[in-house]
């Protein structure tokens, strides 16, 4: 593994939060620190919100909302598309902010990041006009119509792991419905979503969209339980998925909800060769540390190619260059916090004691030299022989990748879905009828066949299982998700 050089750090920022369209502190006037995972350094302070700040911003949010629902869909669609504009603008901006806060590398992730929300307002604002209803034929002396209405103040609670993208796919389609909403970022990274919020800003009438700083229990629960939120949209943790979908039964509000995976990798004989490697090192999200819910973490080698492809991946996992996140030639930057690290750390050891587990690439960190002054974990990869064991099982949620051998098709169908999770799957063949028919086997809500890409505007994105409720990414996402549907009837003959 080689290392980047490093690069300055900027003087502690200090951040307000978004209510009403006033930039303000919270109303306790506490903040708390924003780490440089890279550094291990204090690069902001934000407020730190609780009940009260939610309580003005969801009042803001329910004062805006009938005004915003009564402009046009499409003019809505222009003021995003007018954010859209201006975040291209400041891509470089915010792509840094992204990089400085949450550790993921520059070149190969965070600008990226920047460019895909941009080009989430776009699609989502060029989408009002599709907020369509229909007619149902009940006979001529019956007009029978359905009008897509916006539902009302939405609630909105993202992870640190893609702030500013997560963050988009909520607030785009939700305001282009007519919704408005309050935004609770993670306390890991809240800045970069924050410039993005300030562009937003300068398009939107105020009070349409409020973004909150603060910690989970104090300020993310209030908002779940708040008696004027019309709809929940969630993305982390199953374990806090949970908690949301028990807060929006107690009020029977809709709930959106986009938690964690374990994806299967299936690699089939005839994939034994270089671009297969280099779409399992991007499958497994190994540029991002591994920290994102569609990793393919899983990765099942068919037992004829088992040694040779996991020589080839170990060659090649070995020649990304981990370092500085803002480094241009870094390719793998670190994990978020101590506490990640830690845990992933923790895996690590467990692999290490596990006897019939085999350490092929990384393995623990460094204790010291330039990799020790942040969260940096190498890429890790196990062979083992079972999907049975602990690593195989739980989301590790950073760069350890368990491989393990497979004979029999149904079989590897089999392991691939013993999982509580099933949000994406990665297979590679030439074999397309091979790959059609295993793609509609393996219980995952996103299948790639021979590419381990990310999200595109359009698709339809979201989990099976333990891994989700609803979609995102789509128009029809957007009018499932963020609108509810009215009938109307009308006696003509009156
Ligand atoms: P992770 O820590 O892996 O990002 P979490 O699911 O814990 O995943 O956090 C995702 C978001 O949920 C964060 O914004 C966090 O503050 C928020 N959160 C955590 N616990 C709660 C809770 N009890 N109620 C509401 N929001 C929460």
């Amino acid at each position: 593994m080689q290392h980047t050089g490093e690069i300055s750090q900027p003087a502690v920022m200090r951040r307000r939060i978004l209510i009403g369209g006033d930039w303000v502190e919270a109303a306790s006037g506490e903040a708390f620190p924003v780490e440089n995972p890279a550094k291990r350094a204090i690069i902001a302070t934000v407020p730190r919100g609780t009940a009260v700040d939610v309580e003005l911003a969801v009042r803001s949010a329910s004062d805006a909302f009938p005004a915003w629902s009564a402009v046009a869909p499409r003019e809505r669609g222009r003021m995003l598309l007018q954010v859209a504009d201006a975040m291209e603008a400041r891509l470089e901006e915010v792509a840094r902010l992204i990089a400085l806060e949450t550790g993921n590398a520059l070149r190969t992730q965070a600008r990226a990041e920047a460019r895909i929300s941009a080009d989430i307002f776009r699609y989502f604002g060029g989408l009002g006009g599709e907020l369509k209803g229909a007619t149902i034929p009940l006979g001529d002396s019956v007009l029978s119509y359905t009008r897509r209405e916006p539902l009302g103040v939405v609630g909105a609670i993202i992870p640190w792991n893609a702030p500013v993208l997560l963050a988009a796919l909520k607030i785009a389609p939700a305001l282009c419905a007519g919704n408005t909403m309050v935004l609770k970022t993670a306390e890991d990274a809240p800045l970069a979503v924050l410039l993005m919020a300030e562009i937003c800003q300068q398009f939107l009438p105020a009070g349409v969209l409020n973004v909150l700083t603060g910690f989970g229990v104090e300020c993310g629960a209030p908002l779940l339980n708040h008696p004027a939120i019309a709809k929940l949209s969630f993305t982390g943790s199953t374990a806090v998925g949970k908690i949301v979908m028990e807060a929006a039964s107690q009020r029977i509000v809709p709930v959106s909800l986009e938690l964690g995976g374990k994806s299967p990798s299936i690699v089939f004989p005839d994939a034994n060769e270089d671009w297969v490697v280099e779409g399992i090192v991007a499958a497994m999200r190994f540029t991002r540390q591994s920290q994102s819910c569609t990793a393919g973490s899983r990765l099942f080698l068919h037992r004829s190619v088992f040694d040779s492809f996991l020589d080839k991946l170990t060659a090649k996992v070995s020649t990304l260059r981990i370092g500085d996140p803002l480094a241009e030639d870094t390719d793998v930057g670190t994990i978020i916090n101590e506490r990640q690290f830690n845990r992933v750390c923790g895996y690590i050891e467990s692999g290490l004691a596990e006897p019939d587990a085999k350490l092929v690439a990384g393995g623990l960190p460094p204790t010291d030299g330039p990799l020790s002054e942040g969260y940096f974990v190498q890429p890790t990869i196990f062979a083992h022989t079972s999907n049975d064991w602990r690593l195989s099982r739980e989301e590790i949620f950073g760069p350890v990748l368990v491989a393990i051998p497979w004979t029999d098709e149904a079989d590897v169908i089999r392991m691939a879905n013993d999982t509580h999770y099933g949000l994406a799957a990665y297979l590679w063949t030439h074999d397309i009828g091979k790959a059609l028919r295993t793609a509609h086997q393996v219980q995952a809500g996103w299948v790639q066949i021979n590419q381990g890409t990310g999200q595109s505007p359009g698709q339809s994105y979201g989990g099976y299982k333990q891994s989700g409720l609803g979609r995102e990414f789509s128009l029809e996402a957007m009018l499932d998700s963020f609108t509810q549907l009215k009938n109307v009837t009308v006696n003509l003959t009156r």
